[in-house]
């Protein structure tokens, strides 16, 4: 069999997975990863020796992956500080080299996206201050550090993040004040139940269960958080109780989150990129956690290394990625409430710092292109990673819709690049570009 190139983005549990099984398969892959080192979001390795967060059982995967992955190390290339920034207009990938300072263009033989999720947020007032942190972020800080900003926190939102980094506060001796869940899990008894037919999920969901207990943070439902003000050298938190009761906490570091969705900004869609075979793995495609990653990986390889042999592509998921499907669907009726109502005043764009009232200014008749163009919303350098929902909600688009696009694919750099790493790219002539430079 002829050697084949097959590029990775991501070096989380499905990108290590999806490489590892095409190495097995006998190609030869090249896996980028933006850190410098490998993991993604749950098994992020800590900056000092010693510290981990994770379960015994995510141990235990984790050391399987490294195995699996040291077995075929001949096979795979390792490129860490290396970004994925986009396709240009001849179809070539674009790597932002960070450790040599040169955008590379690179033509692979297959390409398998495996990006991971990014965080959702519904904006309040204030949620923009310093001394507001993301869930997401302040696991970041937990898992790389073992520590955690000084002072009183609070977490507040929905789902099991909020969840577990309250419990992984407490973990590290430094308990919030209180965890507020947005939903209402107790509304749903039977879905409570049902989470028991999931041992994993109900084990670790009753350790953190445990934690918080034992460290006495407050735990409270169907809580909202309305608005987030300075008030001295902290934050003043407003929050409603069910319909009406509103209640004042002040804190010194406000820890927000309301989920997780696929992190598919600036990703082409379908399943080819002129000629070669595209595909996407892990919670990149859908949100279903680290197991389910560790098995898509694993199938988005078959079926990658299956069209690369001209053969029939594999079509059972597996089980792994059903049962999670479940999982995450119990989880959702769970903890899920309907979508806060938003004032004029609140930030949407932390980027351009755009508000609710700025994108209302654009009228009703405006499009999805008028939207970014006009209101530069999804135009920052996080190109609608965080924003991108919550303004298709309000504005009733399709979130894909505010994605620039060029001549088919998202338009380039999905992330902030150096000016001189461009300069230093040898990105081949295009004769699009050619054209619309010398124009007959
Ligand atoms: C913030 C966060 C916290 C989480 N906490 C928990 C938890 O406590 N418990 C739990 O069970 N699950 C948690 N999850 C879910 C779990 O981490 C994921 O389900 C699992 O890690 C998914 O694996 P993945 O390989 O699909 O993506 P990830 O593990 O996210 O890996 C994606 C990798 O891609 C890299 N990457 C992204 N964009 C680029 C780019 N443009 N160029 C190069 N590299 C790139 C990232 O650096 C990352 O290493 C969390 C997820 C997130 C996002």
């Amino acid at each position: 069999m002829p050697e084949m190139s097959v590029l990775i983005v991501g070096g989380g549990p499905a990108g290590i997975s999806a490489a590892a099984a095409l190495a097995e398969r006998g190609h030869t892959v090249t896996l980028v990863e933006q850190r410098d080192r490998l993991g993604g979001a749950i098994y992020r390795q800590a900056a000092a020796p010693g510290i981990s967060l994770l379960s015994r059982r995510h141990e235990h995967n984790w050391a399987g992956l490294t195995r699996r992955l040291e077995a075929v190390a001949a096979s795979v290339r390792i490129c860490f500080r290396t970004v994925f920034i986009g396709i240009d207009n001849t179809g070539q990938v674009l790597l932002d080299d960070r450790a040599t300072g040169h955008v590379r263009p690179v033509r692979p033989g297959a390409l398998l996206f495996a990006v991971g999720a990014m965080e959702h947020i519904e904006p309040f007032e204030g949620w923009d201050l310093p001394g507001v942190v993301s869930a997401g972020g302040a696991q970041m800080i937990l898992k790389e550090t073992g520590r955690f900003m000084d002072g009183r926190a609070m977490v507040a939102g929905s789902g099991p993040l909020p969840f577990a980094v309250a419990a992984q506060l407490a973990a590290v001796n430094r308990p919030p004040l209180a965890l507020l869940e947005q939903g209402t899990p107790w509304r749903n008894p039977w879905a409570g139940l049902q989470l028991l037919a999931n041992p994993a999920a109900a084990f670790e969901t009753l350790s953190y269960a445990r934690s918080l207990f034992l460290s006495g943070v407050l735990y409270r439902t169907g809580v909202r958080v309305l608005k987030a003000t300075t008030r001295g050298d902290r934050l003043a938190v407003e929050v409603r109780v069910g319909q009406a009761k509103i209640r004042d906490y002040e804190v010194d570091t406000l820890v927000v989150g309301n989920g997780l969705r696929p992190n598919d900004v600036g990703l082409p869609r379908g399943s080819d990129l002129n000629g070669f075979p595209i595909a996407k793995a892990g919670d990149c495609r859908e949100v279903l956690g680290a197991d389910a990653a560790i098995a898509d990986g694993a199938f988005a390889a078959e079926r990658l290394d299956a069209v690369l042999k001209g053969e029939r592509t594999a079509s059972k998921e597996p089980r792994a990625v059903v049962r999670a499907r479940k999982l995450q669907a119990l989880l959702g009726t769970l903890t899920g409430s309907e979508p806060a109502s938003i004032e004029d005043r609140t930030i949407l764009c932390r980027c351009d710092g755009s508000r609710k009232a700025d994108l209302d200014a654009l009228g009703t008749g405006r499009s999805a292109f008028e939207t970014r163009l006009v209101g530069r919303f999804c135009m920052g350098s996080c190109q609608g990673r965080f924003c991108r929902a919550n303004v298709a909600r309000l504005a009733g688009f399709d979130p894909v819709s505010l994605e620039g696009r060029g001549r088919g694919y998202p338009r380039w750099p999905i992330r902030p690049v150096s000016v001189a790493a461009l300069c230093a790219a040898e990105i081949e002539d295009d004769p699009f570009q050619r054209r619309l430079e010398t124009p007959d």
